[in-house]
């Protein structure tokens, strides 16, 4: 069904970089096998999940939706789709996404674009915007993205289904092609909440392979959700994100009626403040680049994915040595392998850490993301969950932003403050603007309490 699927929306949408049509046959085949020989089946067995094409997979190839992979097939897979194989799952496809996961309209992919099934003159969102259209278009119920500023959250929000950015740490990250390592993390997308816990579920755990993998008990996420009862939850609204200019009136009404419910379930509402939040955006933006750097210094056309041949610089066929100093061929691999976007992010880092402008930049933003961390600690010590916003506006149409990369940036408003504190963050389906978009409401945890927005988000669907 899956696959009719994608063969009925793949053409309007363009989600996947790549279906895996026999192996997914195969796979299914076998657990019809397993199924009528009586054999136990996994907790997962048969379920289709499509993942974002930054996770490594030993049977497709990984491109990151860049030229400088287009060709590459890893010879593992990231420890979150092995783990959700052996739960039974059956990996449909990968999906696209904005080259190395730098955007937030999927509109940086050298894969092409992604349409937004509500609309395909709007996009799906970014950079998990491809695993967002596969889940929205029904595709698969669920599909796993990542999100190092908001890449889950805000294509779940723009495209209307449930996405979960999990605590920094949850899952492993052994296998995602690094973008910014001290925020990435990989997430669950789904149709309802129930779908995002059972893919966090077979994905969350320790992993020694990845170094900042946390060794925390894995909870039972099936069981938070039953637990439906808000009466003693402590509820904070983040009033001054959607007092914000410029914040579309659906979205200020989506968080609006989301308190609302909140109340009418028993909770208690405080108002509460995140004080250096005016300094996520700048903060992400000199902290993401900056790592983002030094990952993509792997790519030099030696080591991984796409190289320059000499002869294609012009160099004449009779020489007898075609090849070209190192250095030059470093440089047009680079030139030729990466997008726009991504060299962008690369300039801005490498100037950040260069001597001379580290102190100014790269080490004032850490101090920054410690008093951006401390506001959550503080938060936190009075309420359980704070509510607000996913986006500022819903879904924008395609080529609208494409121009204005900083316009592009203050999509991640309300999103990256998660990634900077390493807390979990939910964005539920929040009610339909007057255009017929969803918009979406973000509610955000404690660190390792994802079962508290499973639950919360369960009572509020
Ligand atoms: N939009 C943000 C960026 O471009 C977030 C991307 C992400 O979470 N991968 O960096």
């Amino acid at each position: 069904t899956a696959l009719r699927a994608i063969g009925a929306t793949e053409p309007t949408n363009n989600a996947y970089t790549h279906v895996g049509y026999e192996s997914a046959l195969r796979a299914a085949d076998a657990v019809d096998a397993d199924r009528k020989a009586g054999r136990p089946l996994p907790p997962l067995a048969g379920l289709p999940v499509a993942i974002k094409d930054v996770l490594c997979t030993s049977d497709m190839p990984t491109t990151c939706s860049s030229n400088m992979l287009r060709n590459f097939t890893p010879p593992y897979d990231a420890t979150v789709v092995a783990k959700l194989k052996q739960a039974g799952a059956i990996v449909i496809g990968k999906t696209n996404m904005d080259e190395f996961a730098m955007g937030a309209s999927t509109e940086t992919s050298a894969m092409g674009k992604t349409c937004n099934p509500w609309d395909t003159d709007r996009t799906p969102g970014g950079s998990s915007g491809g695993a967002a259209a596969a889940v929205a278009s029904g595709t698969v119920p669920l599909s796993i993205g990542t999100d190092t500023g908001g890449s889950i959250r805000q294509p779940a929000a723009f495209c209307g289904i449930t996405g979960l950015k999990p605590t920094y740490g949850r899952c492993s990250r052994y296998g995602l092609v690094a973008f910014a390592s001290s925020l990435d993390q990989a997430g669950p997308l789904g149709w309802s909440v129930e779908d995002v816990a059972i893919g966090l579920q077979a994905m969350a755990g320790y992993d020694p392979a990845d170094s900042t993998s946390v060794d925390h008990e894995v909870s039972d996420y099936r069981a938070a959700i039953a637990e439906t009862d808000m009466k003693g939850v402590r509820v904070g609204v983040l009033r001054e994100a959607t007092d914000q200019e410029g914040v579309a009136p659906a979205i200020r009404t989506a968080v609006a009626e989301a308190e609302k419910v909140f109340r009418d379930l028993g909770a208690e509402i405080v108002e509460v403040s995140l004080q250096h939040s005016p300094y996520w955006v700048p903060t992400y933006y000199v902290i993401a680049p900056c790592e983002a750097s030094s990952n993509l210094s792997r790519f030099d056309g030696a080591h991984y994915g796409y190289r320059h041949a000499a002869e294609e610089n012009g160099a004449s066929e009779s020489s007898l040595d075609k090849t070209e100093p190192l250095e030059a061929m470093y440089r047009a691999s680079r030139a030729a392998g990466f997008g726009s976007e991504v060299k962008r992010r690369i300039m801005v880092g490498t100037y950040a850490l260069s001597e001379g402008y580290y102190d100014a930049y790269y080490n004032q933003a850490l101090k920054v993301r410690r008093l951006i961390r401390g506001d959550y600690d503080t938060t936190f010590g009075s309420v359980d969950l704070i509510l607000g916003p996913v986006t500022p506006s819903p879904a924008f149409r395609l080529g609208e932003n494409t121009d204005d990369p900083i316009a592009m940036y203050l999509c991640d408003l309300f999103t990256v403050g998660a990634n900077l504190a390493g807390v979990p963050a939910i964005s539920l389906p929040g009610g339909i603007d007057d255009d017929g978009l969803p918009v979406g409401i973000q509610l955000q945890a404690p660190v390792m309490q994802e079962s508290k927005l499973l639950a919360a988000g369960a009572a509020f669907q």
